[in-house]
């Protein structure tokens, strides 16, 4: 079965080209080709779609989600804004404590039924690929049946495909009573566990306050050991060296990099490491990570929507966009580039993220004349996506 998506106003490639008036061939879930709309041959059971000048993109790569949890933390939001600090509302069981009591308060189906509703906006909003991650039971058993969850949830029609991140070091269980040094190694005995499970690759929040680079390293050599591809929260709060790690383990990804300097984009630079940025969170910690200085270091970025239930619940690469243009001062193309090319970059995945013959026909039009609409719209919405070449 062969489709043709013609008359497409532009077709943003992913690589930072566009090709004007132009078409492109989907067979089995894979582009067949691309090009001049004019030079397209028609031929016998070639199923035609008329885009209407669409603007074409590779559907979004979201790189960094959190997006399997219970409850919601709106109250404490609301007192943040009014002043009270994270400690504060730590120490009054709120924060991400609270988020892991009512994770592990809720039933299997319960949490799928709330992801699998997440996943649906998301890939209705344009993203076709979303990294996923464990990270609210903080036991080992909750952890796993969180990859096996997250494994099914992928399977939906109706859902982007899964990249499924393996975080139980995002901060020590309650059990361990802030014992990160022997939480961490306790995690990283369940590494093999997670690589069965399903998990592809392995996170751990490094950070002040949080694992110390020491510690953050035994859980991500354990994850590679067992087969996992190592990525991490980096630099986020503080910078504690963790892009140095990042840098020394090979990352895939070092992400947030909010007090990253100098030192920290020279180590990402030489160690191939993609520099995953979050806007939304950036915004709402009031603080920007050195984007422009780690593009113009030669560091491939690629970016995410961070939806977790404590600071960031859009579900939306198109406002994510926006806000790297606005607030990072990334160019239109730029930013685009990282949301699908860098996303697949940072995810190790070759296939996809790039509009181009034999990669994935993943395909998001948007209902624009140009993709400059993106920094204006501040969450453009798709009249169709394409995952694998099915409509939906
Ligand atoms: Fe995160």
């Amino acid at each position: 079965m062969r489709t043709a998506l013609r008359k497409i106003g532009r077709l943003f490639v992913g690589d930072g080209t566009v090709l004007e008036r132009a078409a492109m061939v989907i067979e089995d879930g894979t582009i067949a080709w691309t090009g001049i709309d004019s030079r397209l041959a028609g031929e016998a059971g070639l199923l035609e779609v008329d885009l209407e000048g669409a603007l074409v993109t590779p559907g979004f790569v979201d790189a960094h989600s959190h997006p399997l949890y219970a409850g919601e933390r709106f109250g404490e939001i609301a007192l943040r804004s009014s002043g009270s600090s994270y400690s504060e509302i730590a120490g009054a069981g709120g924060g991400i404590g609270a988020t892991v009591r009512a994770t592990r308060a809720a039933s299997r189906e319960e949490l799928a039924r709330a992801l699998a509703e997440r996943l649906e906006r998301w890939l209705s909003s344009g993203t076709t690929t979303l990294e996923a991650k464990t990270g609210y039971h903080l036991e080992r058993a909750g952890e796993l049946a969180d990859v096996e969850s997250l494994l099914e949830a992928g399977r939906l029609e109706r859902a982007p495909a899964l990249e499924i991140t393996f975080l139980a070091a995002h901060a020590a269980g309650p059990e361990w009573d802030g014992d990160l040094d022997g939480y961490a190694k306790e995690v990283a005995g369940w590494s093999k566990a997670a690589k069965s499970a399903g998990a592809r690759h392995v996170d751990v929040f490094c950070d002040a306050g949080y694992f110390s680079p020491a510690q953050a390293r035994v859980v991500l050599e354990a994850g590679k050991e067992a087969g996992l591809l190592p990525r991490m929260h980096a630099d986020e709060l503080a910078r504690t060296g963790a892009a140095e790690l990042a840098a020394e383990v090979g990352c895939l990804s070092a992400d947030h990099l909010l007090a990253l300097n100098d030192d920290g984009i020279a180590a990402l630079r030489r160690g191939g490491v993609v520099a995953t940025l979050a806007p939304v969170t950036a915004l709402s910690m009031g603080r920007t990570p050195p984007a422009r200085a780690l593009r113009d270091a030669g560091v491939p970025l690629a970016l995410g929507s961070d939806h977790n239930p404590g600071t960031c619940g859009t579900t939306s690469m198109s406002l994510v966009v926006a806000l790297a243009v606005s607030l990072f001062g990334l160019s239109v193309t730029e930013a685009l580039v990282a949301a699908t090319a860098g996303g697949a970059l940072a995810l190790g995945l070759e296939d996809r993220g790039q509009l181009r013959a034999g990669m994935r026909a993943d395909v998001a039009a948007w209902p624009v004349e140009h993709e400059g609409a993106f920094a204006w719209s501040y969450g453009l919405v798709p009249s169709v996506v394409y995952k694998k070449g099915r409509a939906l």
